[in-house]
């Protein structure tokens, strides 16, 4: 645990006891806070009372005496649609709102530095698609070659859960756009961003907010390299306005797809092939496509992002390029589950949004693709374009019916449930086809969470093995 500087003798309000709000009350705590807790759910405070937090109700004006910060979890709306009524009487009293980022950026900061004989690190990683796969990948390059390391916040360990930092370790953290949103400092040495498209926009009252909310990671204190994804206009411009001009390698660009050779320093990913560019000369240069962790465009653009930022804390070509290699992926995002009879099974039930779906459906052959459950605004007609590789659509969920008027000409099949979709496709495909779970839409209707999804699906696939 990280014990939160500076709050000593504080009393620190505590909105939101799920896993991240624990953590957070448990650090501040440890650092010499008194800490108050509330949360909507009648059975979570009184689980948190059992376990000897001391609850104060935050929606009363009198329980807000004598405290000195409000520290939210990022489930919570702060701003958009609505800010939640606990964080809005914040803003009335003038009480400062805060996250565990903002907490964990000041006490990683504040450590007695003399005791190191290199300074720990942190990336940074934001984006709308890839950050889990990016931040778990250069966690695993990191210790591939044996660096200390830690990797946390959206990805799994909350931040001030992680273990204090190391003599020359790098903590690796995953960012959502609530997070960086909200947090009062943030101040990594390497920031990452992978991509923009749209995403949660009612929590951001649309696309100018949200990519506002991610950019904060770049403005709030000025990483010393900023790793930046320029496929999308946003990158392009947030790329320009880090950098003092275009022979400036503190800004590393990345794509995939486009040559970027006119610059400081660039990754980029061309035809299977990851380059390295500094002033304008090819430093590295190696083959993505035998890297079966890693598959697609999508995935090249995360490896691209991933090499940048390990470059920029030091290690050397080869030794990111072999630690690619035993990468396994992460689960139900383009997770190659069985090989069936000549059929691949695909779990990427983590494709919540089009644009994800739509990567994956980029990155297969004769697809029979398994789509639906509760659909975004917008619905899924920009996939049309993408569809070229699906030989059949099995829908289910909620959305389904509404899914199936946006499929073209693609055959279709509204099958309503994952056991039915499991089993027609089964029935239906053929050798060399791929199945693909990729449902561009939330799991909420039919499941808690996407990973319960995607465990699923993979149980019935497992029960189809002979
Ligand atoms: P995040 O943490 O940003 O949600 P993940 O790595 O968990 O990102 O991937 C989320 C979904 O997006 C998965 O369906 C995955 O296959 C897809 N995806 C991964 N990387 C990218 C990318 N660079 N661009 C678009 N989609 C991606």
């Amino acid at each position: 645990m990280i014990p939160v500087q500076g709050v000593q003798y504080q009393t620190i309000a505590v909105l939101g006891l799920g896993l991240s709000g624990r953590a957070t009350a448990a650090a501040l705590a440890e650092g010499g806070a008194s800490v108050v807790v509330w949360d909507d759910g009648a059975d979570t405070r009184a689980e948190a009372e059992a376990q000897g937090l001391v609850l104060r109700d935050l929606t009363r004006e009198s329980a807000w005496e004598g405290i000195s910060a409000l520290i939210t979890s990022p489930g919570i709306p702060h701003l958009y649609p609505k800010p939640h009524p606990v964080i809005a009487m914040a803003y009335e009293l003038g009480v400062p709102v805060d996250n565990d980022i903002g907490l964990f950026f000041r006490s990683f900061a504040t450590r007695d530095w003399d005791q190191f004989d290199t300074f720990p690190r942190v990336i940074a990683v934001t984006g709308s698609n890839g950050k889990s796969t990016t931040t778990a990948l250069i966690h695993h390059i990191l210790k591939e070659n044996g660096r200390p390391t830690q990797m946390g916040g959206n990805i799994g360990t909350g931040v001030l859960a992680l273990d204090p930092a190391e003599d020359g370790e790098v903590v690796v953290i995953e960012l959502s756009s609530y997070q960086t949103d909200l947090a009062r400092a943030l101040t990594p040495d390497v920031a990452v961003f992978t991509n923009l498209s749209p995403d949660h926009l009612d929590r951001h009252h649309g696309m100018g907010g949200y990519f506002a909310a991610k950019r904060r990671l770049f403005s709030e204190g000025g990483p010393d390299r900023a790793v930046i994804g320029v496929d999308e206009v946003e990158g392009r411009y947030l790329a320009d306005q880090m950098a003092q001009g275009a022979a400036d390698d503190r800004v590393i660009r990345v794509s995939s797809g486009t040559k970027l050779e006119r610059f400081g320093w660039s990754v980029f990913a061309r035809k299977g092939f990851l380059a390295e560019y500094r002033k304008g000369r090819q430093v590295a240069s190696f083959d993505l496509r035998a890297i079966t962790g890693l598959p697609g465009e999508h995935n090249h653009q995360n490896a691209c992002a991933a090499y940048a930022a390990c470059r920029a804390v030091g290690l050397a070509p080869r030794e990111i390029e072999s630690a690619f290699h035993s990468f396994a992926g992460l689960p139900h995002r383009s997770q190659t589950v069985a090989e069936i009879n000549g059929v691949r099974w695909v779990n990427d039930s983590k494709a919540t949004n089009v644009d994800s779906a739509e990567k994956a459906l980029l990155a297969f052959k004769n697809i029979r693709w398994i789509a639906g459950g509760m659909g975004k605004e917008g619905g899924i007609s920009s996939l049309l374009p993408h569809l070229g590789n699906v030989v059949k659509a099995y829908l289910i969920g909620h959305s389904a019916r509404d899914f199936a008027l946006e499929l073209g000409q693609t055959p279709y099949e509204i099958v309503e449930t994952m056991e039915a979709a499991v089993a027609r496709a089964n029935a239906e495909a053929q050798s060399g086809d791929t199945v693909l779970l990729a449902p561009a839409a939330a799991s909420f209707d039919q499941y808690p969470n996407f990973g319960k999804r995607g465990d699923h699906f993979m149980a019935l696939v497992e029960a189809l093995k002979p």
